[in-house]
Parts: C-alpha cells; sequence; structure tokens
C-alpha cells in the first residue's frame, strides 16, 4: 500500500497516517517529525529547518527531498508507506511523480483531510496548551494554514486530475475518519480499471 495523506494542518494527518500505518502493515513517514528530527542535530541545516519550522514556513524543497528521499525508498522496499504531509508543494508532487516513475512505484492513492478552518484552529491551539511545539502559537497557525491554502492546496487539484483523490471530512470523530478512509479507499481501488 502507498498511500498520500494531504491536509492542512490540524486535520489529523499523524493520527490517521499512525492508524493506517498499523491497519495496512506499513511505515508512517511523518515528513514534518523527520524534519524536526534532522533539525535537533544541530548543525547549519538543522538550524535553517527549525528557523524555517518555527515561523511556519515551508523548509526548502531541496532539504525535504534530502531529508525523505532515504526514508521513502526504504519504506517501499519493504511493501509500502503512509505518508504524511510530503509532498507539499507542486514543484515536489512533480519531483516524487518523476521519483515514483523511475523506481516504478505508483501511488495507490491520494486521501484529502478537510474540515473548517475555525475546527483547525481550535484544535491547534488546544494541543499547544498540551504539548509546546513551537509553532503551535496562534499567528504562526494563521500563516501556516494560509501557506497551506495557498501553496499545498494546489495539490488537491493536482491529484483529482489523476483519478486517485478521495476526499473525506475530517473533522468526526477519529475512529469515524479513519472507517470512512477505508471505505472510500475500497471504493476507488474497486472502481479502477485494471491492468
Ligand atoms: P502541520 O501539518 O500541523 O503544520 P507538520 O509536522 O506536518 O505539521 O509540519 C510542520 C512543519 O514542517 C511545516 O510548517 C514546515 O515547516 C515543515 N514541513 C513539513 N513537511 C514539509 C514539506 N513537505 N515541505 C516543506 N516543509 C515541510
Amino acid at each position: 500500500m502507498r498511500l498520500l495523506l494531504l491536509a492542512p494542518p490540524g486535520a489529523g494527518k499523524g493520527t490517521q497516517g499512525e492508524l493506517l500505518a498499523a491497519r495496512f502493515g506499513v511505515r508512517h513517514i511523518a515528513a514534518g517529525d523527520l524534519l524536526r528530527a534532522e533539525a535537533q542535530t544541530g548543525g547549519p541545516l538543522g538550524r535553517q529547518i527549525a528557523d524555517c519550522q518555527a515561523r511556519g514556513d515551508l523548509v526548502p524543497d531541496q532539504i525535504v527531498f534530502d531529508v525523505l528521499v532515504p526514508a521513502v525508498v526504504e519504506a517501499a522496499a519493504r511493501g509500502g508507506y503512509i505518508l504524511d504531509g510530503f509532498p507539499r508543494t507542486l514543484a515536489q508532487a512533480t519531483a516524487a511523480a518523476e521519483l515514483g516513475a523511475r523506481l516504478d512505484l505508483t501511488l495507490d492513492a491520494v486521501v484529502y483531510l478537510y474540515a473548517p478552518q475555525d475546527v483547525l484552529t481550535r484544535r491547534l491551539l488546544g494541543r499547544a496548551a498540551e504539548a509546546g511545539r513551537s509553532d503551535d502559537t496562534a499567528d504562526v497557525i494563521r500563516h501556516r494554514l494560509s501557506v497551506f491554502e495557498e501553496t499545498t492546496g494546489p495539490l488537491v487539484g493536482y491529484y483529482q486530475e489523476r483519478g486517485i483523490l478521495v476526499t473525506v471530512n475530517a473533522d468526526q470523530l477519529p475512529q469515524s475518519v479513519t472507517a470512512e478512509i477505508e471505505e472510500r479507499l475500497s471504493g476507488l481501488i474497486q472502481t479502477r480499471p485494471g491492468p
């Protein structure tokens, strides 16, 4: 199973990514987590990543590729992945598609999770009170949501045109979101023309 989760901050990509990875027995690759781990190693690259993340800006595409591609290639060799938070720009999507074609890795589906802006903001502020991520402050949350809308939003149309997008309402209990994703995925895979 090779699946991509496309969702604004606060929609629950991380939660669904973990649940789906367990369900399909594949690795959950969270772009934000891998970048945060790289940032923790210190060094100039780490500092650049940490600065982008703290501001709520996207990390430059080349750095994202250097950090993500080895994990994706390794997971692909072990049966697949649930990729959460990558690609996040059209340039990343095009580069990922080229890499996929070269390695003969087609995506099974892209799951787009959506929820109203006020629900997303409320969830992120709630998490800020518990966990304390450097980018979970009101101003940075507003910026991350607008970066999603402007830069990542166009990927919805990009994958829709390719006939692999399923759209799921994320404003429900986590287990209901998972159930809806599974239902929509089996619908997509059943209706797909055979080889
Ligand atoms: P959220 O979706 O709530 O913003 P993530 O952990 O997915 O949380 O991402 C946190 C931050 O990590 C982003 O604001 C951005 O700085 C960086 N990041 C994650 N994925 C990417 C990506 N594919 N391209 C560029 N930057 C990324």
